[in-house]
């Protein structure tokens, strides 16, 4: 069955999308630490970060790179922090997150909240300073 991620990245679930190439997905968190908090995922299926292939996680890091100067531009911050936790979606994701401080970076932490619009801003904001290549 496919992961709710794939279900994403196929469309069948909406998202805020935030970049795209062949092999990974960029879109905002539901749940965000920060404004701006994005998940990279690889389009393929794998669970646990660590069993994708060393091409991969590669591919993968440069993309999340591209992404995080997105953020960075769009969201000025003190840098943008990288965490891979993957215990609640087997899916697996890089989350990126802005950070003006270290308690940036607590997944304790209370989740923000935003409209349907202010999610899709925030994606549209990132999106407009994403460079493909
Ligand atoms: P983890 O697996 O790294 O512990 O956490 C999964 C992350 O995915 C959480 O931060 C959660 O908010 C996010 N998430 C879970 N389901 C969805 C979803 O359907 N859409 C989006 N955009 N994010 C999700």
């Amino acid at each position: 069955m496919a992961t709710i991620f794939s279900k994403i990245v196929a469309g069948e679930i909406p998202s805020y999308k935030v970049a795209e190439d062949a092999n990974f997905y960029a879109f905002l968190d539901i749940n965000p630490l920060a404004q701006g908090h994005t998940l990279v995922i690889p389009k393929r299926e794998v669970d646990y970060f660590f069993d994708l292939t060393d091409e991969e996680i590669g591919a993968m890091q440069i993309f999340a790179k591209k992404v995080a100067v997105a953020i960075k531009e769009a969201f000025p911050c003190i840098k943008v922090g990288q965490a891979v936790l993957g215990l609640e979606v087997p899916h697996a994701h890089i989350h990126l997150v802005p950070m003006q401080s270290e308690k940036d970076m607590l997944f304790s932490n209370p989740k923000l909240k935003f409209t349907a619009e202010e999610f899709a801003e925030t994606a549209q904001k990132i999106n407009s300073k994403w460079v493909a290549e």
